[in-house]
């Protein structure tokens, strides 16, 4: 063990003064935790220095969603409108501000639901919404549209649909449960989930993105541990920000789920006045690494309600990648991702490392600015592993080929939508655009592109 770590396996979080009393029996079963979570203003009053500022948020009747476990109210700093923990789950007036292009569903998860709760965007693997409800709430929620809405949560017959959805299409090898927290379920509907979901086949691996072990980390018991490890492979995201929220008991949490053999990995999300610095990030990823934590995302905050003042420039994500890649081991690197707006997924964005090429030399720099050349082979021969190839499985993924669909070479072009109909100009049928095999990409070994339909102005 390291000195860190043998602190963290021995420690405890000192608690705020208002549960000083509470006997340990309660204040570590996870029920208590849940049942004394705190959204009062007196009660908050009692036990931190508000500002002008918070009380305006905390008061405000449409805000999203308020509560704290006593847990990880015992984090904020009494005396700190900074304090990373108190920002993340105490309410700001500012965040009832519109800001430009700002959304409810920014994702457009409920749009590519084929069934409630059931997100799938990508061919192999799905998004599986299971509750709306938290330990706790951060103020810049993506999914504030329903999340702490306990009316907006699913129903039995909508888990059936998810679950049947899921049984007849097998391309999807790959189920995240998030929500919400799907830590928060009953012990034994998260069960039923799980084994539902186990029984089908062609679902490989079963994931869920749960920030409980970070609000709430009494509920990571010896039972709730032993119930996961039946279901393996089974992966867990947990999702800490801030070195602050990295403590004795999320440690002995994480520690009992590595044990059990589930891989953890962090997500963050990247937060103005939070965590947006280097020497910050580059505490938390090491720190991360240490409880065997794997950094995994750091999102740049997407374009919801709620969220504007949390949000910093992408350049800035960029600054922080530049700052940690290469300055210290690549497992604590997270790859830094833009969910993209309108529901394109997470496109990962990077500092520029690659500087030049030529047919034989790609000329590279590394994180000193040190520059270098590549030499490439000129007797590579990108067909050798053909014979190889036909025999590795094939999974039917259909549609979203993208880029990769041109370097195979299966496609010449992707066309935006609307791009055929722009470029016709409304032309009159003659003799130079009569002959549509003028357009037939020739293929010395296949078939070669169809020209789309005129009305087709679809990618191609
Ligand atoms: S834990 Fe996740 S789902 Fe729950 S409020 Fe925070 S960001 Fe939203």
């Amino acid at each position: 063990m390291t000195k860190l770590t043998r602190a963290w396996a021995e420690g405890s979080t000192p608690r705020a003064k208002i549960w000083a009393d509470v006997p340990d029996e309660q204040w570590n079963d996870w029920r208590w935790q849940l049942s004394h979570r705190v959204n009062d203003l007196a009660v908050l009053q009692s036990f931190i220095n508000l500002t002008e500022e918070e009380i305006a948020g905390i008061s405000a009747p449409n805000k999203f969603r308020l509560d704290i476990t006593p847990y990880f109210a015992s984090l904020i700093d009494p005396d700190d409108p900074r304090c990373p923990v108190r920002q993340q789950v105490i309410p700001k007036a500012r965040e009832l501000a519109a800001f430009d292009s700002m959304m409810a569903d920014s994702l457009a998860e409920d749009r590519d639901s084929p069934v409630p709760g059931l997100v799938h965007r990508y061919p192999d693997r799905v998004l599986m919404l299971v509750t709306t409800q938290c330990a706790s709430y951060c103020r810049y929620c993506t999914r504030s549209r329903i999340v702490g809405d306990s009316t907006a949560t699913f129903s039995r017959s909508e888990y059936e649909l998810q679950l049947d959805y899921l049984r007849r299409t097998p391309q999807v090898r790959d189920v995240l449960l998030s929500g919400g927290d799907p830590l928060t379920l009953a012990p034994r509907l998260l069960e039923y989930l799980l084994s539902e979901l186990r029984k089908i086949e062609h679902i490989e691996i079963i994931r869920i993105g749960s920030r409980v072990p970070v609000f709430m980390p009494q509920r990571v018991t010896d039972e709730l541990v032993d119930m996961l490890a039946k279901y393996h492979p089974l992966w867990l995201n947990i999702h800490v920000n801030h070195p602050k929220e990295i403590t004795p008991e999320l440690y002995r949490a994480c520690d009992k789920l590595t044990r059990a053999g589930i891989p953890l990995g962090n997500q963050s999300v990247l937060l103005a006045g939070i965590n947006d610095s280097v020497h910050i990030q580059r505490e938390l990823v090491q720190k991360l690494v240490q409880m065997r934590v794997r950094p995994y995302y750091l999102y740049q905050c997407d374009l919801v309600a709620g969220a504007g003042h949390f949000r910093t420039t992408v350049s800035k994500g960029i600054e922080i990648i530049e700052g940690l890649r290469g300055h210290t081991s690549g497992y604590a690197v997270p790859t830094y991702v833009v969910d993209a707006p309108g529901g394109g997924g997470k496109i990962p964005v990077s500092p520029q490392y690659l500087i030049s090429q030529s047919p034989g030399h790609v000329v590279l720099r590394n994180y000193e600015g040190f520059i270098t050349s590549y030499t490439e082979p000129t007797d590579y021969d990108p067909n050798a592993i053909k014979p190889l190839e036909e025999k590795a499985a094939k999974r039917p993924e259909p549609g979203q080929a993208g880029v990769f669909q041109l370097l195979e070479g299966k496609e010449l072009f992707i066309k935006p939508q609307g791009f055929e109909t722009i470029h016709r100009r409304n032309a009159i049928e003659h003799r130079l655009n009569r002959d549509k095999k003028k357009w037939i990409p020739y293929k010395k070994n296949g078939t070669a592109t169809p020209v789309p339909a005129e009305s087709a102005d679809s990618a191609s």
